[in-house]
């Protein structure tokens, strides 16, 4: 169970074209293996190659990212219009899966870091939600879930001068229908759905895309969960709002997080605005040590306010000095607008949630004026399920290498 030890200059094959890859950086490492930027001599250009761990979990993840993507790239996108990265080869070389891609920038987190933590104007973050959204788009018609939209993901193209980003790492992605893994998405990203152990949809990436358009205004993740319980408490406090209980009522970890108090008793007024009545509260964290025989980690607080409103009105700060009024007045109205847009993403509720195309239509993003609450029209259904292609999960020869 050699690794493969990828060295500038090392040279990687594609025995059945006799394409070679000459490795001139690494780009990243993780788990699965090592990401290396490579020349192709043939072409005279530089693509970026996923070296997979040879392992079979490993080498089955990297399958369904094959067959997911050249699905999506030739069946959904075939014009390389909608921000998905393109896949262009893949081979076995020395017994270790390798997919190229086309090689692209640095990624939106790294983008927040050179920008120390300070977050992103709302003009550039526009352009980056439409973008991702035309990606989402196309996933939901594929019926493709991501299951791991975060700022790492998603990268800036190399064209100098431009704000395009594309939507990469399709390794934790599944089919709609075949929502096999329970334990998904990154933890700041992770939705309610997902914490509560409900079945889910594609909605679960819209509330990702909502943990990333806010981090990217804030330069700091909008609920930075050091566990799962102290991930939800934080929703709870800053949306004031919790799960509904027709989701509660059938997940299977609701008995982690919470207590079922009985249809009469009232809510915490504070938590839920309207005074709605639930039949469950978030378990204290004495409760919840008792209950699971540990004290829940928690982590770092990085806003001194309390609710999405003020943190999003709040935090960053605006150099006033540097704007004129109308400025001012334009900046302000923007955020209203932004929280307004991030109210429907970051919904508890995976049904309310909006889907990308109600998103694309919000006046955040289409500039419109701002006047009250957007109420979307309602979504035309999605083509029935067996008009959708299929993928195939068999590259080559079914066994791991
Ligand atoms: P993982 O499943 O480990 O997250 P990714 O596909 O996200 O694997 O790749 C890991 C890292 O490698 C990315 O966060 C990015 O920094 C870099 N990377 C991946 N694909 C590309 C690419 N096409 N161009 C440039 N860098 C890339
Ligand atoms: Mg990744």
């Amino acid at each position: 169970n050699s690794d493969l030890i990828l060295a500038v200059n090392a040279v990687l094959v594609n025995s059945d074209s006799n394409r070679r890859y000459i490795v001139k950086d690494i780009l990243g490492q993780g788990t699965f293996g090592q990401v290396a930027k490579c020349w192709v001599p043939e072409t005279n250009n530089h693509v970026a190659i996923k070296v997979i761990k040879n392992q079979p979990a490993y080498y089955h993840q990297a399958v369904v990212e094959i067959s997911i993507l050249t699905m999506l790239n030739q069946n959904f996108d075939p014009e390389d219009k909608h921000h998905i990265v393109r896949i262009l080869d893949h081979f076995v070389f020395q017994r270790h899966l390798c997919i190229s891609f086309e090689m692209l920038g640095v990624n939106l987190y790294e983008l927040l870091k050179l920008n120390q933590y300070r977050g992103i104007s709302l003009k550039l973050l526009r352009l980056f939600a439409k973008q991702i959204l035309d990606a989402l788009l196309v996933l939901r018609d594929a019926r493709v879930i991501h299951c791991d939209l975060k700022p790492e993901n998603i990268l800036l193209t190399t064209r100098l001068q431009s704000a395009e980003i594309k939507m990469i790492d399709f390794g934790s992605a599944c089919m709609e229908n075949r929502t096999v893994y329970s334990y998904i998405q990154s933890r700041f990203y992770r939705s309610p759905e997902v914490l509560l152990g409900h079945p889910y949809t594609t909605a679960i990436d819209m509330w990702s895309f909502g943990c990333i358009v806010a981090e990217l205004f804030l330069g700091l993740p909008l609920f930075p969960g050091a566990s799962e319980y102290d991930l939800i408490k934080r929703m709870i406090e800053i949306l004031r709002d919790q799960p509904p209980d027709h989701i509660l009522r059938s997940a299977k970890n609701t008995s982690k997080y919470f207590k079922h108090v009985g249809v009469s008793s009232r809510l915490d007024e504070n938590r839920t605005g309207e005074g709605q009545q639930s039949a469950y509260r978030f378990l204290t964290e004495s409760e919840y040590e008792a209950r699971e025989m540990k004290k829940p980690e928690s982590g770092k607080r990085y806003f001194n306010f309390d609710t999405l409103e003020d943190i999003v009105v709040n935090y960053p700060h605006l150099n006033r000095k540097k704007m004129t009024e109308e400025e001012i007045a334009k900046e302000n109205q923007s955020r209203l607008a932004f929280i307004d847009f991030l109210r429907g993403l970051v919904e508890f509720d995976p049904e309310k949630r909006w889907t990308p195309g109600q998103a694309a239509r919000h006046p955040f993003v289409t500039e419109e004026a701002f006047t009250c609450p957007y109420m979307p029209a309602p979504e035309t259904p999605r083509k029935p399920v067996s008009q959708i292609v299929t993928v195939d999960h068999n590259p080559g020869s079914g066994h791991w290498f």
